[in-house]
Parts: C-alpha cells; sequence; structure tokens
C-alpha cells in the first residue's frame, strides 16, 4: 500500500502487513495493509480524511477482544487509539478517561480514587471505546449506568460532538456509536463515593468468579453468541450436546459452552465453521437462533 499516512504519522507508528493475530485476543488473523496508531483526535481526523482520499477502507481498531479477523487480513488500514487517547483524570466522583484506556487501567484508576462502579469493568479485556461500541457489561453492571457524555468523531461529516447518556441509544450489546459508526474520543462517567479497600474485594472476587467460569487460559473473543431473550447461549449450546465440539483448532468451550476458544492453531474460517454448526444445532435442538456477539473484520467468504 501507497505510504499515505507517513505525511501525518511519525513512521514508527505505522506498520505495513501487520499480522492480526497480534491484536486480537482470537490471535487469529492475517496482514492487514497498514496499521497505524494515532495519538490525538487531530492525527485521528488526518488519518481518515487521507483513507477517504486515496479510496482506502479503513476499520478503528480497540483491543481487538471482540474482534473475529479473517484469515486474509484486512485490505485497508487498521487505526488504533495512543497517547492522548490512553489518558484519565478523576475530580470529585467523575471520571474523564480517553476512549484507548483499557477498562482495567480505567477500573483501577477508579478503585484508587475510592469511586465504586466500574468494577464489573475490571476483568474485560477491552478498551473504554470499545466498551461504549459495545455497551459493554458483567455481573449486573453495563457502561450505560456509569456514562454521563462521550465525545464522538463523526466520520461522515468529519465533527466532533458531545453525546450524552441519552443519546447514546444504550442496548443489549449496541450502542449509537454500533448504529452510526461514530468513533468515541473520550468519556465522562459518574460514579460513587466508596473506599479503595471495598472496590478492590469487589474486583478481586469478581475476577475470581470469572477464572472459575470462563477458559482464560485460551485466546478467545468472550462469549461468541448474545443472549437470546429468555435463554442463555452457553446452556443452549450446552443442551445440544455440544461442549468440546471441535472444528480444526477451534472448539466450543468445556468450560464455558458459550465461549469458542482457540486450541493454538486456529483459523478465522475454523471459527465461522464452528459458529454456523452450533447455530444449526441450537436451532434443530431447542427452535432457537443464535446471533454472534463478536464482530468479524475482513472478508470472510
Ligand atoms: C476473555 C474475555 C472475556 C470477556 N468478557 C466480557 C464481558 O464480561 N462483558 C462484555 O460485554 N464483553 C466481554 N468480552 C468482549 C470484549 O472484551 C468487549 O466487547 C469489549 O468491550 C471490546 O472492546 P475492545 O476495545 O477490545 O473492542 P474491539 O474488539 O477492538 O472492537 C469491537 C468493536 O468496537 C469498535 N470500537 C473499538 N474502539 C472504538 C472507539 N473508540 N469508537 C468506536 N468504536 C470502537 C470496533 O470498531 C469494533 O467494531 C470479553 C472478551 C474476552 C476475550
Amino acid at each position: 500500500m501507497v505510504n499515505i499516512f507517513s505525511d501525518i504519522i511519525p513512521t514508527d507508528r505505522i506498520k505495513y502487513n501487520e499480522p492480526l493475530s497480534n491484536h486480537t485476543s482470537f490471535k487469529i488473523g492475517g496482514p492487514a495493509d497498514v496499521l497505524v496508531t494515532v495519538n490525538n483526535p487531530d492525527e485521528l481526523e488526518k488519518v481518515i480524511n487521507a483513507a477517504k482520499a486515496g479510496n482506502i477502507d479503513f476499520f478503528l481498531l480497540g483491543n481487538g477482544s471482540n474482534v473475529l479477523s479473517s484469515d486474509d487480513g484486512y485490505r485497508g488500514a487498521i487505526i488504533k487509539l495512543g497517547g492522548d487517547f490512553l489518558g484519565f483524570e478523576t475530580e470529585g466522583n467523575m471520571i474523564k478517561a480517553g476512549a484507548g484506556i483499557t477498562l482495567t487501567k480505567l477500573a483501577n484508576a477508579a478503585m484508587n480514587a475510592s469511586l465504586s462502579g466500574l468494577e464489573f469493568a475490571s476483568g474485560i479485556p477491552g478498551t473504554l471505546g470499545g466498551a461504549l461500541f459495545m455497551n459493554a457489561g458483567a455481573y449486573g453492571g453495563e457502561m450505560s449506568q456509569v456514562v454521563t457524555k462521550v465525545v464522538i468523531f463523526d466520520k461522515e461529516s468529519n465533527t466532533v460532538r458531545t453525546l450524552k447518556n441519552e443519546e447514546m441509544n444504550f442496548g443489549y450489546r449496541r450502542s449509537v456509536l454500533k448504529e452510526k459508526g461514530f468513533i468515541a474520543l473520550s468519556c465522562e462517567m459518574k460514579l460513587t463515593p466508596s473506599d479503595a479497600n471495598t472496590v478492590r474485594e469487589t474486583m478481586l472476587e469478581l475476577a475470581q468468579k470469572r477464572k472459575e467460569k470462563q477458559p482464560l487460559e485460551f485466546p478467545s473473543a468472550g462469549s461468541t453468541f448474545k443472549r437470546p431473550e429468555g435463554y442463555f447461549a452457553g446452556k443452549l449450546i450446552e443442551d445440544a450436546g455440544l461442549g468440546g465440539y471441535t472444528i480444526g483448532g477451534a472448539q466450543v468451550s468445556e468450560k464455558h459452552k458459550g465461549f469458542v476458544i482457540n486450541r493454538g492453531s486456529a483459523t478465522a474460517k475454523d471459527v465461522t465453521e464452528l459458529i454456523g454448526y452450533v447455530k444449526q444445532k441450537v436451532k434443530e435442538n431447542a427452535g432457537v437462533e443464535l446471533e454472534p456477539e463478536i464482530i468479524f473484520l475482513g472478508n470472510m467468504k
């Protein structure tokens, strides 16, 4: 690919033919034509404008913890957030953070400021931006409960705007970012005063629960399917007798049937075939249509 970003971004933040397996928690994915890390909103806008002008597709990647990337990789530019996007500040019971910060760092920052409300997020291996896009949640908490404002970049109109919680259209694993393709730049959250030890204890308890229930020892993208209304995806998959079912290197986890795991050599093709098989068998067994929660990146054929 032509080096259209080299006038905008220092070359050490531009990588060509970068394997996406290095940037996804599934550890799957062929090379992206180019992967560029932007350190502030100005760089982000310039990179997007250059991609548009060069007719190059682009995709904003967070921590890649909810993404299955194609074995062929991505024809275009993968954009990641660094620099200023990783910062945070606390004031009273408010915390404001850049969209690139990891949820673990954010939850620790809240704990250190004796603020409660982000404990649920401490074990979710994504960034704040990815969590806003997905309205990530766990153990009764979700992003919609703490967000007050999100600063977004609208890549269609090239404008920066601030959206209030009610303008975020938060729902189950969705938000206006998903609907409209807005990019989150930063976010303000309102938490509850507590004490650091209580917050730490809750975080440790939840981490223990995750360790017991989830196959954290294998690469995955978390729950593969959304929770169908009135059911649990893991239970439906278990009832269809699919625990441990394997295609190539992809396997329905024995420990948590809702997770597809990479046993070491899985390809995106293995995972998509397994997803298709699971969907078919659950439909036959229980009449329920499972819908993937994970985001597919690149050409899946
Ligand atoms: C072991 C494990 C456990 C998990 N547990 C949970 C859980 O308990 N609850 C839960 O909800 N999820 C869970 N997940 C899934 C995942 O971590 C979350 O969905 C997380 O919010 C994704 O964030 P990310 O930064 O990795 O996003 P990515 O996977 O990189 O991207 C996901 C989507 O968000 C978009 N996106 C990323 N950043 C931005 C931004 N700044 N602006 C706009 N769009 C953006 C991307 O374009 C993409 O479409 C788990 C995953 C794993 C591997």
